[in-house]
Formats: structure tokens, C-alpha cells, sequence
């Protein structure tokens, strides 16, 4: 006889593995949860890869609402999760720069996240030259910073808390991939996995980050998210720039370059123009150095004239999980095949909004409507419908 789980979850990752968490609470410890994951190292995960970096600086407020529950988890994480709890978290706040044309686009914003509780401040140049006086601010006409509830973490940490206590909890992680999805008419009834296996399940959750897109198909619903690759630069300033919080270099208008310290060193990188951002291949991790030399040096050489001197150290390429359409999340289940359940296309902004994500989708599950956060503007359906939702602070 097949094997039979109540929730089977495609991808380990912090979506899977947040999904799994909260359903272990929603649920109960009795359900019979199933995360199957093909690279139990998470060697090329988008989780593991990423800058690893949290904020409220979104213009849409379920954007915010997404996050602000990340930081929630974070500061909470004492109690349940003990020695585990520390995962690096910085609470430096991201501070993000606007040219004249990008004033209304930041004022708009600013009032947004405000309403919604989020502790940012508008920094006129006058204030930015007494705060951060090693930054040059031409073409600066105001900033945007988040005093609290914005920084960085451990991304590797981040994962191994929740994981770790998914399966304290009751959820069993098996190492495979995902390579068949059987459909009865508009009920997912089972996956075949890599080792061979068959086995049956209630519901279905694709939390296969990029490969999202590539998951869906095997049960014949298309989901636009797929793999775009972003690099990561870690480079060494010789001179110290105190204070040097997430600097985000016009992301409203100009450059849109970031840099943040990583201990010794600094990360950096940028994303590319929608032009020339384009599908990579899944086992692409090649290096950019160019997008370094021409674009990232220069820009942040610019910004801060100390980082003239910048020695490039290491680099990495990561996988974005793409949505094509939105650029956004895509939560929620199928109109039709209703037990297929998505956690998809976070698009540059998951790692943050995986506890709200899977905390979501868990009180889906297990109580057929979202209990604590309204996810609804997120669903697959407004696909077809041609409804985007525009999140104008995509970095
Ligand atoms: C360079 C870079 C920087 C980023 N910076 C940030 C940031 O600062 N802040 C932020 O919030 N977000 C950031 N992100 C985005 C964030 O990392 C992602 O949105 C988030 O990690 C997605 O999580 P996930 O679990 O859906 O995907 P992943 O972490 O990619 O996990 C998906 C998992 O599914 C597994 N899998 C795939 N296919 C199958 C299959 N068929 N069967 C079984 N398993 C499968 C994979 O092995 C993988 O472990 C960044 C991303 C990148 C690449």
C-alpha cells in the first residue's frame, strides 16, 4: 500500500521549512507532515545565497505586514527556540537614498509604512552629512531610514532554527527530489519522488523556490516564477565607515546599488535592469565580475569616497525565485486543484517573509481561510485576471 501523508511539501528551504513549523502548530503534533528536499546542504538554495536581510521599506502594505511578522519572529525567537535563538541579528536599519525625482515615490512610501506601524524616518541631506559625514551626497535629495525592525542576519542559522524545530515538532524531512505529481481530475493525489517512491498525500505545497515554476508543471498548472540569477560581492575597505547601515543607492530612482557590513568585510551587489534580466539555466552559478568592476565599484566608489580603495575578496551567485508576472508572492491555493497549495516567487524579498508565508499558508491548511494575516491580495488568481500587485521597492 502507498505511503499516506497528510501534507506533503516540495523544497526544505525556509518556505518549506516555515510552512512545516507553523503546521506542526496549526495541526497538532499527531499530522503526518512530509518536507522532501533535494539538497539536504542547501548548497544552491536562493535561502542560503541571499543577503540575508530584513526591512519595512516596502511601498504596499502586505508587503510590510510580511515582514513586519519576520521581525516579530526574530525578536521572539528566545523563548521557544533557547540557545538556538541567536541567529546574528543586526537591527541596523536599511537606508535607502532618493535623487529629486525620487522624493514623491520615498514621501508616498514613507507614509504607507508609517500607517502601518514601521519605525522610519525621512533624513533630510543636512541631517545625512552630520550622521554619516564619509558619504558624498550629490544628487541626494532625501533618505529614508528605518530606526528599528530593519538589519541582517544568519541565513544558514536563520533555516537551521526553523528546521531544527519543524522536526522537534513532528515533521519528517526526506532527502529527495520531487519528480512526478499524480492528478485525479482537480485533486492532487500523490508524488513520485527521485528515490522511487510513491506516495500519497492530502494536500500538496510547492515550496521549491526558483524551481517553483518547473514543480507546478508536473501537475500541469503553470506558475510564472523561475530562476534569475543575482551575485553577491564581498569586498574589504582598508578605512572603517562607521555607522554604515543596509545603504540602499537609489532604489526609487538612480543606481540601485546596495551595501551593507558583513562583519569584517562589506556585501554589495545590484539587480539588473528589466531588459537584461533574463531566465538562467538551474545549474547556473557562474560570476559576473564585470557587473563589479563597471557598475557596483563605481557607484558605490562614488557614494563613499573611502570605498575607492575597495578590494574585492569573494563572490557568489544566488537564484532569484522570479515571478514574471509581479513580481511578488504568490500564496495560496489553486482555484481549481485546490489541494495544490503555493509558496512561490518571492522574488528578492523571501528569506524575511518566509515566517509569514508559511505561518499563512499552515492556518490554510489547517483551517481552510488565513487566521492572522489577510494573504488574499497574494493569491494565484490574480493571474488570469491580469491584477499585479506593484510593489515599487523591489531590490
Ligand atoms: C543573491 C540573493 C540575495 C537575496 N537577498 C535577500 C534579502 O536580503 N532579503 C530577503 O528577504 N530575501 C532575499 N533573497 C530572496 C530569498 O533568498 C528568497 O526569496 C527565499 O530564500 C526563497 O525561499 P524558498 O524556500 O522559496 O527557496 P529556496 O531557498 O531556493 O529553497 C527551495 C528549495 O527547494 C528545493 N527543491 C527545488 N526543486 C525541488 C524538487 N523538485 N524536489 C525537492 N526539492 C526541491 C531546493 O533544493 C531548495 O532547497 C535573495 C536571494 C538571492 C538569490
Amino acid at each position: 500500500m502507498a505511503e499516506h501523508w497528510d501534507v506533503v511539501i516540495a523544497g526544505g528551504a525556509i518556505m518549506g521549512s516555515s510552512t512545516a513549523y507553523f503546521l506542526t502548530h496549526e495541526l497538532g503534533a499527531d499530522a503526518r507532515i512530509l518536507v522532501v528536499e533535494k539538497d539536504p546542504t542547501y548548497s544552491r538554495s536562493a535561502t542560503t545565497l541571499s543577503a540575508a536581510s530584513i526591512r519595512q521599506q516596502f511601498s504596499t502594505p502586505e508587503n510590510i505586514r510580511l515582514s513586519r511578522f519576520g521581525i516579530e519572529m526574530i525578536r521572539g525567537l528566545k523563548p521557544e527556540f533557547g540557545a538556538d535563538a541567536d541567529i546574528g541579528f543586526h537591527e541596523k536599519g536599511y537606508l535607502t537614498l532618493a535623487s529629486p525625482a525620487g522624493v514623491p515615490v520615498l514621501t508616498a512610501n514613507h507614509a504607507v509604512q508609517t500607517a502601518e506601524g514601521a519605525d522610519i524616518e525621512l533624513i533630510a541631506p543636512d541631517e545625512l552629512a552630520r550622521r554619516y559625514p564619509w558619504m558624498a551626497l550629490d544628487g541626494v535629495a532625501l533618505a529614508a531610514y528605518g530606526r528599528t525592525g530593519e538589519g541582517w542576519f544568519d541565513a544558514h542559522m536563520w533555516l537551521d532554527l526553523l528546521r531544527k524545530a519543524a522536526r522537534r515538532r513532528g515533521a519528517t524531512y526526506a532527502h529527495a527530489a520531487v519528480t512526478g505529481i499524480a492528478r485525479d481530475g482537480n485533486r492532487i493525489t500523490g508524488v513520485t519522488l527521485s528515490d522511487g517512491r510513491e506516495i500519497t498525500c492530502d494536500t500538496f505545497v510547492d515550496a521549491a523556490g526558483p524551481a517553483a515554476g518547473d514543480v507546478a508543471a508536473l501537475a500541469g498548472i503553470t506558475l510564472p516564477v523561475e530562476p534569475r540569477k543575482r551575485f553577491v560581492y564581498v569586498v574589504h575597505c582598508r578605512e572603517a565607515v562607521p555607522g554604515l547601515p543596509m545603504l540602499i543607492d537609489g532604489t526609487v530612482v538612480a543606481s540601485g546599488v546596495y551595501v551593507r557590513p558583513e562583519g569584517q568585510f562589506h556585501i554589495c551587489g545590484v539587480s539588473p535592469s528589466d531588459e537584461e534580466d533574463r531566465r538562467c539555466a538551474d545549474d547556473d552559478f557562474e560570476v559576473d565580475y564585470s557587473l563589479y568592476e563597471e557598475v557596483i565599484w563605481p557607484a558605490l566608489a562614488t557614494r563613499i569616497p573611502a570605498f575607492e580603495s575597495l578590494k574585492l575578496i569573494r563572490a557568489w551567485a544566488g537564484h532569484y525565485d522570479f515571478n514574471t508576472f509581479d513580481h511578488n508572492a504568490i500564496i495560496g491555493r489553486h482555484p481549481e486543484v485546490t489541494n495544490f497549495v503555493f509558496c512561490n516567487g518571492f522574488s528578492g524579498h523571501g528569506i524575511q517573509q518566509g515566517p509569514a508565508a508559511g505561518r499563512a499558508v499552515a492556518e490554510l491548511i489547517a483551517h481552510g481561510g488565513y487566521r492572522s494575516l489577510d494573504l488574499s491580495v497574494f493569491d494565484w488568481g490574480r493571474l488570469p485576471a491580469g491584477r499585479k500587485v506593484v510593489e515599487l521597492n523591489v531590490i
